[in-house]
């Protein structure tokens, strides 16, 4: 008999499992046929269906049905939201940090070279950003009267970090500029509510908060004059053209039905299975030390840690050993046309990059029993190459 592997799935930063019914409402969708803008009846029933979850959401977060523009996901928000903010809000200083997504920090590169001053704030060892570089950044633009749109992602995806998205939306109003904010990774935790009144722009992406793959939305609040950047078709109310993807919607709009109400009793629990895994891996892996404030339960998003490993893990390749082992986790590298690099933000933090790095993310659907196998494998791995290395100086 061949044994079964055990799966441990603890990479929720990159994707969250879609839920059971997630994958019923969007079943519901793929036996409708007709295309959403046709006039028959076929088509109206889509159109309804699209409607109708597009007021689920907006109910759901306390914000207008027309405020919500769907989107292919977090990238195309984050860009639509960049690229808008300068060709129809007049913008013309894009004030971000280094620690943003790339769907930030490309945007701003591209419309650099077009022009547009682009100012990143700096964060410090720990990814903590420079408020009061921010509140100078914004003072010196108005007196130059130039328009800024401050763009800062509320939770981070490889550390964790919270920004205190109220201080700096405050600034942004003293200094009277556009505020956008890149929430994919927080969208559900539930803790977005009092933003939308406060924030120009939002952007989420359904995958994240278990829906699917390739939906999102960019939250734009009434009276930002936020125009379409794809033309081709009245979709949308003419903010976005093409066909829309009625059980992407249909999906998203029912995973956010789920994590929404429950975010307080999941956030609750996360925080928990935090805290036990940070006391697990600081018994078991000695000499690990977490990057960020993914440590800090306050300051961080409760699902996600970020570890700097010993330099015994350096001889092994951590992500591989441990799927060998059945744990899907992340490396806080980057691997683009098959050569690694080190990440952005942990460069931005200055996190020694001659040392492994690992991302563990886990969502309200892992238990103890997944953190106590992941802390043990990697505790097992560590002790592996340690001996090997050990042997190999003895028969050297
Ligand atoms: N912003 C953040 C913070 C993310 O973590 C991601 C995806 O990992 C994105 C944007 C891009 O979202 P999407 O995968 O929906 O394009």
């Amino acid at each position: 008999m061949v044994a079964v592997l055990r799966r441990v799935y603890l990479d929720c930063a990159a994707n969250t499992p879609l839920l059971p019914e997630v994958h019923k409402a969007m079943q519901s969708a793929f036996s409708l046929v007709g295309n959403p803008s046709a006039i028959h009846h076929e088509g109206r029933q889509l159109k309804n269906a699209l409607e109708q979850a597009r007021r689920q959401m907006a109910d759901i977060l306390n914000v207008l049905p027309s405020e919500l523009s769907i989107t292919s996901g977090g990238t195309e928000a984050n860009n639509w939201a960049l690229k808008g903010a300068v060709e129809q809000l007049g913008v013309r200083h894009l004030i971000s940090s280094p620690i943003e997504h790339e769907s930030i920090l490309r945007p701003m590169e591209w419309l650099n070279k077009k022009g547009i001053v682009c100012t990143y704030l700096p964060v410090d060892t720990k990814g903590v950003l420079d408020m009061d570089a921010l509140a100078k950044t914004l003072s010196d633009a108005q007196a130059h009267k130039q328009k800024c749109l401050v763009s800062l992602m509320h939770a981070n995806n490889e550390i964790g970090n919270i920004n205190d998205l109220l201080a700096i939306s405050a600034l942004c109003r003293r200094y009277e500029a556009l505020i956008h904010s890149d929430a994919v990774q927080s969208m559900g935790s539930g803790s977005m509510a009092p933003f939308f009144q406060e924030l120009d722009m939002i952007t989420a992406s359904a995958h994240k908060f278990h829906g699917p793959l390739g939906v999102g939305f960019l939250y734009v609040r009434q009276g930002v004059p936020l125009t379409a950047q794809l033309l081709g078709g009245p979709q949308e109310r003419g903010m976005r053209a093409g066909t829309e993807n009625i059980p992407g919607i249909l999906g998203m709009a029912a995973a956010l039905d789920i994590v929404y109400p429950n975010a307080p009793k999941h956030q609750q629990y996360l925080r928990k299975l935090k805290k036990y895994t940070i006391q697990q891996l600081q018994t078991h892996c000695t000499g690990m030390v977490f990057n960020g404030q993914s440590d800090q339960i306050e300051q961080s998003l409760p699902s996600l840690l970020s570890l700097r490993l010993p330099s015994v893990y350096l001889a092994s390749d951590v992500p591989i050993q441990l799927d060998m082992k059945g744990i899907a986790i992340s490396a806080g590298s980057a691997c683009h046309s098959g050569a690694p690099t080190h990440s952005h933000v942990l460069r931005a933090i200055q996190a020694p990059l001659t040392q492994a790095h690992i991302r563990c993310s886990f969502s309200h659907l892992n238990t103890q029993s997944d953190m106590d196998y992941f802390v043990q494998q990697l505790a097992s791995l560590g002790r592996g190459v340690g001996r090997r290395a050990q042997a190999a100086r003895f028969d050297a």
